[in-house]
């Protein structure tokens, strides 16, 4: 039986094929978000990569910012329940999870048995989330999947001190035109992202393991500021920006089960 997971996010839609619930058999991430062709190309990449058609699908379930715009969907569940789901079912030990997606940057609490005990969100500000970095990437003359790297190289420590993204970019243009190295401003970038999730973190109380999922956890650059910040190693799944696909993925089958067990 297979069920398919959808995540429409702000920025990127990501999508899994799940068999019989414990299996992926295709993954698809796509670099346009919300009120895009997003959800279309996903679901045609998943086809594909599967052999699969759209009605050997048992149970679709949408999640994310624009879940409510794909017309497939049996059903629509908050990104909290499946990015909490798909950690869970990656990485079973963790009990808070940081994530940080598009335009937001949330901060999960898990109880023993892996359910939602609290969580923090800032959806308000883009400072502290994918888009405060796709700027700063932007303004340096590269992009989001260099950024990682090219941290490594820092050796003199720098800092961004302003909040807002429109004056952190004109700080960032200041230390470019005074001489600082590259590496050193995206460390301060790193630093500045980190800063911020573990203050969602530590609001909403951090136990271990942790986790990072989201799209800015494929930036090593931010996992080691964070685990620096926290004084605590991150775990991160293999491709993290899918983690809410598969929890939804993984939704869809309990429903179908569910529903197999419990027959009206
Ligand atoms: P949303 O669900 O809000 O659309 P995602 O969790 O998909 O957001 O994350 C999107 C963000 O991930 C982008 O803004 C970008 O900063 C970051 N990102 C995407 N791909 C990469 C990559 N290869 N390396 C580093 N960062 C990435």
């Amino acid at each position: 039986m297979y069920t398919l997971g959808i995540d429409i996010g702000s920025t990127a839609t990501k999508g899994v094929v799940l068999q019989d619930g414990d299996t992926i058999v295709a993954s698809s991430t796509v670099d346009v978000g919300t009120g895009t062709s997003g959800a279309q190309r996903v679901i045609e990449a998943l086809l594909t990569e599967s052999g699969l058609a759209i009605n050997d699908m048992s149970y679709i379930v949408a999640t994310g910012y624009g879940r409510m715009t794909f017309d497939l969907a049996d059903k629509q569940i908050s990104e909290l329940s499946c990015h909490a789901k798909g950690v869970r079912w990656q990485l079973p030990d963790v009990r808070t999870i940081i994530d940080i997606g598009g335009q937001d940057a949330k901060a999960i609490k898990l109880n023993s048995k892996g359910g939602m005990a609290n969580f923090v969100m800032n959806e308000k500000c883009a400072a502290g989330t994918g888009r405060f970095l796709d700027v700063m990437a932007r303004v340096l003359e590269t992009s989001v999947d260099k950024l990682g790297d090219l941290d490594l190289a820092s050796t003199e420590p720098l800092s961004i001190t302003s909040t807002c993204t429109v004056f952190a970019e004109s700080e960032v243009i200041s230390h470019l035109s005074n001489g600082h190295k590259t590496a050193d401003i995206v460390r301060a970038i790193h630093e500045s992202v980190a800063k911020r999730a573990c203050g969602l973190a530590r609001r909403a109380g951090i136990e271990g393991p942790v986790a990072m999922t989201g799209g800015v956890a494929r930036n090593g650059g931010v996992v080691r500021a964070i685990e620096r910040d926290l004084g605590l190693p991150l775990q991160v799944p293999d491709n993290p920006q899918i983690n809410g696909a598969l929890g939804a993925a993984i939704l869809a089958w309990e429903e179908v089960a569910s529903a197999k067990n419990n027959p009206q």
